[in-house]
């Protein structure tokens, strides 16, 4: 008997998730490996954000909060978004979960039918598709050129658009190519979205901070002002101020959307935790200044991964412009033999050699929808991303 869902069994499981899994099990084992794999920031959450979090234990704000947030947290968010983004919402516009996964996934499920499409500009990230497996509707996949920067290019989307399509994903700086799309780009794809009412938004905004070279964030909902009602632009604290453990993720979009959403979470999670959302108003209003220091700390890994991982023999890379991930283009390694004699078929076969072979846990493009590739998460530190790149320009200089 089949114990899965239908539903759920059409849903691939996390391959970032499971990579870091894999790379603490084996470091359990007593194994040397250094783990590349999930996107996560090594630094640690601020202090002033876990006295927050203190406080509000000691002060009992240790029960149900309103369902999509406190109204504390949505004053944080919604500053937030008039600093940062040129954006104006209200406490009605404003909805917070527990994570930024779970903004996505009550937006899916509060709008999607079995006959809608989503589409989703590839290289994504792993779990845009499954959420919109797992709430019943389909995913169209629209695979974008390394020559565009891996970007979703306007006549690409117009030409994706049915009568079908009820959301469009977008992801700047993007997981895993670290790419970014430019005022220019996002005013380029509302041109189209204009002429399709019937089509939103989703602007996945998280690694809005981690932009280098002095790069400016644009996101669509400030780019195209007319689609504000038409746009969810979703955040969260997880990557900005190193609290993925915290499960606070946030969006701003129209009333009827944030509605439904608190629909969902009311029979589903409930609020998200009180003391997080309270160390996330900290987070939010507090100082921002050492955003920077951080965006330039992340800025100086990834040049160091690029020009190392630029030297590795089969290994083409392109330098991203943000998010903390490179995404190399393994192609001169596929169809080729690890010196530890495994066959280099896909990249799947290549991120299993470097594993077992290189000791360095990375994940396969093929978990982000770009193959040949595999991604790499410069989020730990110099030292141990030296010996990761060097492991693996090792790996690539001995296949044969
Ligand atoms: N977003 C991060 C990543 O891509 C965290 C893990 C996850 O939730 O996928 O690695």
């Amino acid at each position: 008997m089949e114990r899965s869902s239908k539903r759920l069994a059409l849903v691939t499981p996390s391959a970032t998730l499971a990579a870091s899994q894999m790379a603490r099990e084996l470091r359990a084992q007593g194994l040397d490996v250094i783990g590349l794999g999930a996107g996560e920031p090594d630094f640690d959450t601020p202090e002033h954000i876990k006295q927050a979090a203190k406080d509000a234990i000691a002060s009992g704000k240790t029960k149900y909060t309103p369902v999509d947030g406190i109204a504390e947290l949505k004053q944080a968010i919604i500053d937030k978004f008039a600093r940062d983004n040129n954006l104006a919402y209200t406490p009605a516009h404003i909805s917070v979960a527990p994570g930024g996964k779970a903004i996505i996934f009550n937006a899916m499920m509060a709008t999607l039918n079995p006959e809608d499409e989503v589409i989703i500009p590839t290289p994504c990230w792993v779990s845009y598709p499954e959420i919109v497996r797992l709430c019943g509707a389909k995913p169209i996949l629209l695979p974008c050129a390394a020559r565009d920067d891996y970007k979703l290019r306007a006549e690409a989307l117009a030409s994706a658009i049915t009568p079908q399509t009820k959301w469009v994903m977008l992801n700047s700086p993007s997981n895993p190519t670290g790419m970014a799309y430019s005022a220019g780009d996002l005013a380029a794809l509302g041109d189209v979205l204009r002429v399709h009412p019937h089509v939103m938004a989703l602007s996945d905004d998280i690694y809005e901070h981690l932009l280098y070279e002095g790069k400016e964030f644009a996101t669509l909902a400030d780019v195209a002002p007319d689609l504000f009602d038409r746009v969810l632009t979703m955040n969260g604290v997880s990557k900005a101020y190193a609290m993925t453990g915290w499960r606070i993720g946030y969006a701003g979009g129209p009333e009827w959307l944030i509605k439904l959403m608190a629909k969902v979470m009311a029979q589903t999670t409930t609020n998200p935790c009180s003391i997080s959302q309270w160390a996330a108003v900290a987070a939010l209003n507090g100082s921002q200044d050492f955003l920077s220091e951080r965006a330039q700390a992340f800025q100086a890994r990834r040049d160091m991964v690029v020009s190392a991982l630029q030297s590795a023999k089969g290994l083409r890379c392109t330098v991203p412009d943000g998010a903390f991930y490179v995404y190399p283009d393994c192609a001169g390694l596929i169809g080729r033999t690890s010196s530890g004699g495994r066959l280099l078929e896909t990249d799947i076969d290549v991120t299993e050699a470097i594993l077992a072979e290189a000791l360095v846990a990375v994940v396969p493009g093929s978990a982000f929808h770009g193959s040949p590739n595999f991604r790499i998460s410069y989020a730990t530190d110099m030292e141990t991303l030296e010996a990761a790149c060097r492991r693996i320009v090792e790996f690539c200089a001995r296949v044969k």
